[in-house]
């Protein structure tokens, strides 16, 4: 069974096409980096994947479920582009929060591993309104893990951390990877996308116009699938 299968997507806004006639399928462990310029529709395609939004057509599945159902969502993890952790809370409270909703055995148990596995421990009783930009970029990633997702859904994963959180996220997506969890993350920062990746698609305005297994000549040239496949 594929981990994401994507078919024949379609998204307006207004009467504005976002996605195009999407088919898109990831099998279960696979590496999607999904390239393209701004405004070619990467956000849109994984929010709908997620389903924070509904596709206008089409179908979309997580591990053969809905994304809105329970099943799917608890298989998943999302970072987009805001920080979704709560100010007034400190980190720890933040996962045990979050791992509460997700339904963790043990919420306590799970906040703290996180909170190590990311470099927050000795913070964890801080008020997430007085920690750095990083630190809170961390106690993002930390929250997409904590429930164990087997599909990490990445916008734009690296764009908006300092250097230490981008060491910590490559580092949990390279365990997470020999784990054998599934990874889609839209990116344009080709060269860290293309050293996990081991499928590449690639999208312009709305259509996906390559979608295939990461080769050699892509990772040693990152404007390969660009200067082949999209517009010059
Ligand atoms: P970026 O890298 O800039 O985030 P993107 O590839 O993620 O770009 P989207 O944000 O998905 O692209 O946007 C795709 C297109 O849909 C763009 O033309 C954008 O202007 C349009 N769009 C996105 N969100 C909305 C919205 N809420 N209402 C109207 N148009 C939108």
């Amino acid at each position: 069974m594929s981990a994401v299968a994507v078919e024949g997507v379609w998204k307006f806004y207004g009467d504005f096409p976002a996605l195009r006639d999407i088919h898109l399928d990831a099998a279960e462990g696979a590496a999607l980096a999904l390239i393209g310029r701004n405004g070619a529709g990467k956000t849109t395609l994984l929010r709908t994947i997620a389903g924070f939004s509904r596709p206008g057509r089409g179908s979309i599945k997580i591990f053969g479920d809905s994304p809105r159902e329970v099943a799917a969502r608890r298989r998943m993890g999302f970072i987009g582009h805001g920080i979704s952790v709560y100010d007034e809370l400190s980190a720890l409270e933040n996962l045990m929060l979050y791992g509460r909703l997700y339904g963790l055995p043990n919420p306590r148990q799970s906040a703290l591993e996180w909170l190590e596995r990311t470099g927050l421990e000795r913070v964890r009783d801080g008020l997430v309104r007085e920690f750095s930009r990083g630190m809170r970029q961390r106690l993002a990633v930390a929250r997409a893990f904590l429930h164990g997702p087997s599909l990490l859904l990445l916008d734009e994963p690296f764009t908006a951390l300092d250097d230490k959180a981008i060491a910590v996220l490559q580092r949990l997506l390279r365990e997470a990877q020999a784990e054998g969890k599934t990874i889609l993350m839209s990116t344009h920062q080709l060269r860290e996308a293309l050293e996990l990746a081991t499928h590449v698609a690639l999208l312009i305005r709305g259509k996906v116009v390559f979608h295939g297994p990461c080769t050699a000549e892509m990772v040693s040239d990152p404007g390969f699938v660009y200067a082949k496949y999209g517009e010059q």
